[in-house]
């Protein structure tokens, strides 16, 4: 079949990488994508936020299937348009995609269905969020209530930093996603991924992961994108799983499909856990990015057929093969992120690295120039490593950042400990 993925990073490419190993897939296309998915497969330079344009791309290429990475195309109703044009299609509805774009919506849905997570209370109007604070004290969380790029949530540890927050948002700061505000009880514990696919009806775990948010060493610095990500995340024991399945994923699928907006596609749960037991921090309609690449390496082909099961609505037919693995992914991101990065600057040595199903370097910002691989982003490459134990994953990872020959990119060198 002829599949094509929408999206451009490090989680598009290993996408890529798993689907090309799938003997369905006979071409593959990924829009826009970057120098490392251009020497995999064909990449295609459209604009994927397009709904016309993706559908008109797909007849012209007799696209069969689609795949969608990240969540702006998901918000921007391009799964719908895919689906509406009788195109098999991985991915939820704009409505369904609330459960990302909207946080006061998630928080409905929890209600709903009495999934457990923290407490919060909305507001549209500045005055009454502040006499909140003021009623209910620090800590407490400020989150604008649509898509902000994960910048829109402020920990307001203190009275004074929860007020800042407030006026930051209802000032405009995040636009239109700050039209309303959520407040919510500030949960204490660790934070681990749990990727879950639907189609609507079932659902099937695909794997845990912890991400790195921070920029340095010890989880120190500023916030990123992610710094590295490994999987499985020993946080979420089997028992957690079985808690968040029950009490949080399938209420929540259960209630999307009540209110007419069925959920396909993969969900994403950041949970809270403490005393082992979990709680949602939010919903995400996507991979996450870097977890997609430490999943992937783990499910290799097999993630085709999960997400066309997902897609044609037979997913309660399937079941994932686990090999007894870990996977672990670096970042390495250009000096200067996640400030503002150095940009044009040459990475070498990737070519004398071994590529096979246990060692891959996913590519996000990169492009080719004369055969050179340019550095066009903040967060650059994702060097992906398996290995029979994490520290295993965790020292081929590393073997790899260290054969790459890149003075103006840096990585943090601590990717796993909390596990380790
Ligand atoms: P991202 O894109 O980074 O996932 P987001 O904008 O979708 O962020 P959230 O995931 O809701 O926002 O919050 C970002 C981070 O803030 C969480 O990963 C978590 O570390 C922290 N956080 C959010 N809500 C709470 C809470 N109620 N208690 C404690 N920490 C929280």
């Amino acid at each position: 079949m002829n599949i094509l993925i929408l999206g451009s990073g490090g989680r598009e490419h290993s996408l890529a990488w798993a689907v090309a190993q799938n003997p369905k897939c006979d071409r593959l296309i990924v829009a826009p994508g970057n120098a490392g998915i251009a020497a995999l497969c064909e990449v295609a330079d459209i604009d994927i936020l397009d709904r016309r344009e993706v559908v008109t791309f797909c007849e012209e290429n007799a696209i069969d299937f689609v795949i969608v990475g990240p969540e702006a195309p998901l918000a921007a109703g391009v799964a719908d348009a895919t689906r509406g044009a009788g195109i098999l299609t991985f991915g939820p509805s704009a409505e369904a995609a609330r459960l990302e774009a909207s946080k006061a919506f998630t928080k409905e849905i929890c209600d709903a269905c009495g999934a457990p997570t923290a407490g919060y209370a909305r507001f549209t109007d500045a005055a009454a969020a502040r006499a909140h604070v003021q009623a209910h004290g620090a800590p407490l969380v400020i989150k604008a209530d649509g898509l902000a790029a994960g910048k829109g949530v402020i920990m307001g540890m203190t009275e004074s930093e929860a007020l800042a927050g407030i006026d930051e948002i209802f000032g405009g700061a995040f636009g239109a996603a700050g039209a309303e505000v959520v407040i919510e009880e500030f949960m204490e514990g660790e934070e681990a991924s749990f990727f879950i696919l639907s189609d609507g009806e079932s659902a099937l775990p695909v794997g845990t992961a912890q991400d790195h948010k921070r920029v340095g060493d010890g989880d120190t610095g500023p916030n990123t994108g992610g710094m590295g990500a490994y999987s499985p995340a020993p946080v979420l024991t089997e028992a957690i799983q079985r808690q968040v399945m029950d009490e949080i994923v399938m209420p929540t699928i259960r209630a999307m499909a009540r209110r007419g907006t069925p959920y396909q596609g993969v969900l994403y749960a950041g949970l809270m856990i403490k005393d082992a037991r979990a709680r949602l921090v939010e919903y995400n309609c996507r991979f996450g990015d870097p977890e997609c690449q430490v999943l992937m390496m783990r499910l290799g082909a097999q993630a085709l057929d999960l997400m066309l099961a997902c897609a044609e609505g037979r997913l309660g037919q399937m079941q994932v093969n686990w090999a007894d693995d870990h996977a672990l992914t670096v970042v390495l991101a250009a000096k200067g992120y996640p400030g503002t990065p150095l940009k044009g600057t040459e990475i070498r040595g990737l070519d004398t690295l071994p590529e096979d199903s246990s060692n891959m370097v996913f590519h996000a910002g990169t492009r080719s120039e004369g055969g050179r691989i340019l550095a066009t982003g903040g967060r650059v490459l994702n060097v992906t490593a398996r290995g029979a134990t994490l520290a295993e994953a965790q020292a081929r990872a590393y073997a790899m950042v260290d054969a790459i020959d890149w003075p103006e990119g840096f990585c943090r060198r601590d990717i796993g400990w909390r596990a380790l």
